[in-house]
This record gives structure tokens, C-alpha cells and sequence, in this order.
């Protein structure tokens, strides 16, 4: 088998070796349900509690603020429904933005068919909200703002911190999906004026299926899972302790690693972008080129279809997206790049790679390299290139 190049981190990352082995003795040797009495469940409850720690700290949460969910979207679900039902008394109006992932969008979509107002914040075409706008759209019955820390296509970064000040200078809760960020770029809940935050395990080297929201002590948000009494009363379900322990040590070694990651990701990603865009003509770099994730590539390549891109990239074991992994597989181009001023012909164009630390600069080269090729024999065979170049001439 051919080797894979795997360069689609920001759908899923690879459960790293310690995550792995740190969780392996909750499957068969401490299954215990930690919320029983006898002291065998003592060792699974310990672990949790742990991992609890762990998580808040790399935040800079109490551990009581944490509580452990499904996923990010379920967290995404619960912050925004909860929140919404929360304070309908105060009003029904909420602010986000119109690059959300698809987990608070389609949640907003929701909570329009419930009565509820939404207002979605236009982007600029680096993908970032404008802060003058958002102050704009605050109203007397505005509950709830919840706009991402950094987006999962184009990794533009968000003015969180002066987002969070705005809302609470204005007396209102601020959400932020961090499911991109979380693990990758340093957080701070308290000087981000963050009151409610989603992460989710699976995107920075842990397990899928866990997650976790942040909610401040003191913000009235109920239960959405209901059931047990797990999570404080807050989120019902039998603990899922492999999958916790496993966010938890993902959390711990992002902390201790993030600086020598990002650098490692920095290199191999600027030097992608710098030899995309010198090598390949008619390739625009979308999201911002440095309040960006380390991550994150994204280009669009006119007079191409990035199905095509990838289908070709994966002939050669290369995996990489055309954005996101719930808008692959439609025809409509992705929202984000619409957002941001594409037009529908170059949105289609586009291409995502998203890295890890175990990437190499000979895969990044290999990457250039047959890119270059393919770009120019999928132009080669495109009537709209064919057209462009024409009447250029
Ligand atoms: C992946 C992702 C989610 C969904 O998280 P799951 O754990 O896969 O449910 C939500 N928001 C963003 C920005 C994401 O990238």
C-alpha cells in the first residue's frame, strides 16, 4: 500500500500514542461507573476528575465550569438552545455570524422555526466579523452572542477577546466555538470575557465522541441531556471515561507542546502557501494570512473543480478537503467562502489542507509539486480556461 499522506487534520486528527495509552485501562481494567459508591468506582472518578483538571487548566477554567458532553456539536447544541431558553425573558434576539460551523447554524435555523431572532454578522474577505457591526447589531433584547474563535475551512481567527468585552460591556452572554482552537492556540476564558466556550477531543489528537463545554459559574443555562444526575445535574449519561481521560491528557499535552507544534506547523505552512502561490498562477490564499490557525491552508484555484483536485490527490494517497467535511458531497459551494466574497465559480475551486505536527517537508514538497501538475492538466482540459486565455490574448 501506497503511503498516506494524511492533510486533513481540521476534520479529524489521529488519537496520538500517549492518548491512546493513557485511556486503555478504562475499557477493560477500571470500566467502573464512577458515579457508584464502592471504592472501585473511586479510580474511575479520580481519573475523571483529573482530566477535568487538566481541561480547565489549559483555559484557565475552574474545574467545575467544565462539563464533559458528546461532542462539539452537542456542546454547540446545548449553549445556544439552553441559553436561548435561559433567557427568553429577557428578550429573543441572538448575534452570530455568518461563518459558523454548520452545528450553530443549523441550531440558529432552529431556533428561528421557535421564535427567535437572529442576526448573522457579515465577514470581510480575510473572514474576519467586524467589531463596529457587531456593536450595531446589540439591541435591548439581545441575550445571547456566539461567533467561533477560529474557522474550521479558511482558519481566520476571531477578535475574541474584543468580541467578548463588547458583549459584556452590554450586559450580554458570549458563546464562542472553540472546536477549532481549543488544543491549538493559547485560550483564556477570563481575559476573553468568555462565558460559554465548545471544544471537542477528536480535533486536537484525542478520542471523537467527547467534548466538552465551558460554562462560567454563575450564567443560567439548564440542562439538556436530561436523565442522571452526572454533571452537576447538568448533563445527564453514564460518564464516557476512556473518552474524558482521553480529552484530558490531549489537553495536557497541548499545553505543555503547543508552542513547539505551532512552530513546526508554521514552517511546513508557509512554505506550502509560498510555493503554491509563486508556482501556480490564478490561486488566491483565503482566510487571513497571519491572525490565522498554524495549521490551516486554503486556496482557491480558478478554472478548476476541487472535487476533482481532491479525487486526484487521493490517487496519489493524499488526503485534503474542499472545505468542510459536511459540505463535501453537495454541489453548493461552501458558505464560508461565499461569505468572505467568492463567487460561485472560484468558490468551487477550492482546496483545504490542514496539518499536524507529524507532517514532513518532504510530503509538503511532494504536495507542490504534484499540485503544479494536476492544476495544470485539470486547466489544460477546462473550457473556461480555455476561454480566459483566449480573449486575454
Ligand atoms: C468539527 C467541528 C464541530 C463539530 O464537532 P464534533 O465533535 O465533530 O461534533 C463544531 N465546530 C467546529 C468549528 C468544528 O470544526
Amino acid at each position: 500500500m501506497k503511503k498516506l499522506i494524511y492533510l486533513d487534520n481540521a476534520a479529524t486528527t489521529q488519537v496520538s500514542e500517549e492518548v491512546f495509552n493513557e485511556m486503555l485501562p478504562f475499557f477493560r481494567q477500571t470500566y467502573c461507573n464512577p458515579s457508584a459508591i464502592y471504592s472501585f468506582a473511586g479510580e474511575g472518578k479520580k481519573a475523571v476528575d483529573l482530566a477535568r483538571e487538566k481541561t480547565a487548566e489549559l483555559i484557565g477554567a475552574k474545574m467545575e465550569e467544565i462539563y464533559f458532553t458528546g461532542g462539539g456539536s452537542e456542546s454547540d447544541n446545548w449553549a445556544l438552545k439552553a441559553a436561548a431558553e435561559a433567557y427568553s425573558s429577557k428578550g429573543k434576539h441572538i448575534i452570530t455570524s455568518k461563518i459558523e460551523h454548520h452545528a450553530i447554524l443549523h441550531t440558529c435555523e432552529y431556533l428561528e422555526k421557535q421564535g427567535y431572532e437572529i442576526t448573522y454578522l457579515d465577514v470581510d474577505e480575510e473572514g474576519k466579523i467586524s467589531l463596529e457591526e457587531l456593536k450595531t447589531a446589540i439591541r435591548s433584547d439581545t441575550i445571547l452572542i456566539s461567533v467561533m474563535m477560529a474557522n474550521n475551512e479558511i482558519g481566520t481567527i476571531e477578535p475574541i477577546a474584543e468580541i467578548g468585552k463588547i458583549a459584556h460591556e452590554n450586559g450580554v452572554l458570549f458563546h464562542t466555538d472553540a472546536v477549532q482552537a481549543y488544543g491549538h492556540i493559547p485560550i483564556h476564558v477570563d481575559d476573553m470575557n468568555i462565558d460559554m466556550l465548545s471544544a471537542s477531543g477528536h480535533k486536537f489528537y484525542g478520542p471523537k465522541g467527547v467534548g466538552i463545554l465551558y460554562i462560567r459559574k454563575g450564567v443560567k443555562i439548564r440542562s439538556f441531556i436530561h436523565g442522571g444526575a452526572q454533571e452537576r445535574n447538568r448533563r445527564a449519561g453514564t460518564l464516557n471515561v476512556p473518552g474524558i481521560v482521553g480529552f484530558g491528557k490531549a489537553a495536557e499535552i497541548a499545553g505543555k507542546k503547543m508552542e513547539e507544534r505551532t512552530a513546526k506547523e508554521i514552517v511546513l505552512r508557509d512554505h506550502l502557501i509560498e510555493r503554491i502561490l509563486s508556482e501556480i498562477p490564478y490561486v488566491r490564499l483565503n482566510g487571513h494570512r497571519t491572525d490565522r490557525l498554524p495549521n490551516n491552508v486554503n486556496f482557491c484555484f480558478r478554472f478548476i473543480e476541487g472535487e476533482s483536485l481532491l479525487i486526484l490527490l487521493d490517487q496519489l494517497g493524499v488526503c485534503a478537503s474542499s472545505g468542510s467535511a459536511c459540505t463535501s458531497g453537495s454541489l453548493d459551494p461552501s458558505h464560508v467562502l461565499l461569505a468572505i466574497g467568492l463567487p460561485h465559480e472560484i468558490a468551487h475551486g477550492s482546496l483545504r489542507i490542514t496539518l499536524s505536527e507529524e507532517n514532513t517537508l518532504g510530503e509538503i514538497d511532494f504536495v507542490a509539486d504534484e499540485l503544479k501538475k494536476i492544476v495544470e492538466r485539470l486547466r489544460s482540459m477546462s473550457p473556461l480556461y480555455e476561454d480566459y486565455i483566449k480573449n486575454r490574448k
